[in-house]
């Protein structure tokens, strides 16, 4: 008999949330982790970046507060006392995610794990076997391949920053270069974004990047276009980035990457177990999270899916209530996940982009547009527009996107994705009565 029922490598968003749930089936656990548990979202993701964000919201209502009739005078931010707060509060969450697995019996065993071959594993030397292993190793960010590219942080790196640095030149035009960009510039310092492309996000809406860069702008962040990194170097006063063109950023104290995160699988002994990753090392698994070697399963980032916090807890808890809690074919449907970047102000979506839905139903595609001052900005100084899009598909007009940029774009998202998920169509919207004043109810009085 195998020493447990399941092994979960790595002790990060899925892999606990797959342990617990096996657990309370009943399953002998063992989690492997060889950092911090909570992983990415809780150490250097979501959690402390959410911290961050909270931080600069604030600074963006001190400085609209003269709008509303404060009169606030000169104020400073302690980046310090910020990140103390911020690390004292995750450790606190490092401490509960430990109670947790003892409540629920998990055993933890704190090392490195690689498979010794396909049933059995071995942590810091230790080995033991199991009916069913779970890699939840999640990634790392990417550094780019360019002379000087160590002179740069990545995200990793954001969070141990002690202090604000004055000149940031952030490269990358996804989540993290979009998100840690206005953190930057809200907190004061001056930013330089480079992307590759005309505009940020595009793997999103266009409408949304397009927007994105005209807020940004606004708001003192200086972007630049069809900016492929050359090197780095020191030079007097700080940094340098040369880009491809010529072009030079700098001097800056700080280049930050975020182009990217590639699958944790080195020394993981794939090869021992028989697995075989794709061309980027992720390891791939049909829908029921099952990679080509029975009883071996991935989940979350090294999946090479949606690389979301509740997209790897959703996948490892559907896995253990398949494998563990009679549901045979309990999987996670990937379609119509929402998410947000939290930038400022915020951006959610979800569903298709409208040239998806062009691509997939071509004629007939119908988007409603909608672009506003929201109300709150009725009285400050800075007039960011908030945009709205419904990308809807068929005579029913069933809605297949919604895509926002603008205050509060955030929190309204949730409920629209229960809304998409369900089916609904645009006469649903139309029939339900709006919420005045916000800005959520332009997306259910759109013509
Ligand atoms: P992880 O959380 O990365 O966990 C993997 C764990 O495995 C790690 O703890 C690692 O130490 C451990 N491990 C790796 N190899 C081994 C081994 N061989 N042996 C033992 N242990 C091992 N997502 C959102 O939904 N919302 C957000 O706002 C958001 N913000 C983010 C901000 C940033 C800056 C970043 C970088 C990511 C953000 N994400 C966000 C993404 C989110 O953090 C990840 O999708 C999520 O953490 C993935 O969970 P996971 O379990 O797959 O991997
Ligand atoms: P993303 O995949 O979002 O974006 C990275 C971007 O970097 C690419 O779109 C690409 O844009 C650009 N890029 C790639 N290689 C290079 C290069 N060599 N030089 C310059 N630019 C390059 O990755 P992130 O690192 O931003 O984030 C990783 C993942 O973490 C995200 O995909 C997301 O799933 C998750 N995350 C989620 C968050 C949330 O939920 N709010 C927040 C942060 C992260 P292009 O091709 O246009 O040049």
């Amino acid at each position: 008999m195998a020493d447990y029922d399941l092994i979960v490598i790595g002790g990060g968003s899925g892999g606990l949330a797959c342990a617990q749930r096996a657990a309370e089936y009943g399953a002998r656990v063992l989690i492997a982790e060889v950092g911090r548990l909570g992983g990415t979202c809780v150490n250097v993701g979501c959690v402390p970046k959410k911290v961050m964000w909270n931080a600069a919201e604030i600074a963006h209502a001190v400085h609209d507060a003269a709008g509303y009739g404060f009169d606030i005078g000169a104020h400073r931010h302690d980046w310090l006392a910020l990140k103390r707060a911020r690390d004292a509060y995750v450790a606190r969450l490092n401490d509960i995610y430990e109670r947790n697995l003892e409540k629920r019996k998990v055993e933890l065993a704190r090392g490195f794990a690689r498979f010794a071959r396909a049933d059995r594993v071995e942590i810091d030397g230790r080995a033991a076997s199991a009916s069913h292993i779970v890699i939840a190793t999640g990634g790392r960010p990417m550094l780019p391949d360019v002379p000087g590219a160590e002179l740069g942080i990545t995200s990793d790196g954001f969070f141990d920053l002690e202090r604000r640095p004055e000149r940031v030149a952030v490269v990358g035009s996804g989540y993290i270069a979009v998100e840690l960009a206005g953190i930057f510039a809200s907190l004061g310092s001056h930013v330089t974004l480079a992307a590759r492309g005309e505009r940020v996000l595009k793997h999103f809406d266009s409408m949304l990047g397009e927007a994105a860069v005209e807020i940004m702008r606004a708001d003192g962040i200086e972007v630049a276009t069809g900016a492929w990194p050359e090197s780095a170097r020191k030079i007097k006063g700080g940094l340098e980035l040369t880009l491809r063109d010529g072009r030079r950023i700098g001097p800056v104290d700080t280049i930050l990457w975020a182009i990217g995160r590639s699958p944790h699988v080195e020394g993981l002994g794939l090869d021992q177990a028989g697995i075989e990753p794709d061309p980027y090392e992720f390891v791939r698994t049909d829908k029921y999270q099952a990679t080509s070697v029975p009883r071996i399963y991935a989940i979350g980032d090294v999946a090479g899916r949606l690389q979301l916090t509740p997209v790897a807890i959703a996948a490892g808890r559907r896995l253990s209530d398949r494998l563990f809690g009679g549901q045979p074919d309990r999987h996670l449907d990937y379609h119509n996940v929402a998410t947000v970047i939290f930038g400022h102000p915020p951006i959610g979506t979800v569903g298709l982009t409208e040239s998806a839905a062009r691509d997939l139903y071509g004629d007939e595609v119908k988007v409603y547009r909608s672009a506003f001052v929201p109300m709150y900005h009725a009285l400050t100084a800075r007039k960011p527009r908030a945009h709205m899009k419904l990308v809807t598909s068929g005579p029913e007009q069933r809605i297949v996107g919604v895509h926002v940029i603008g205050e509060g774009a955030d929190e309204m998202m949730q409920g629209f994705a229960v809304a998409v998920r369900m089916g609904a169509t645009k006469r649903d919207f139309d029939d339900t009565v709006a919420i005045h004043p916000t800005s959520a109810e332009e997306l259910v009085t759109m013509r």
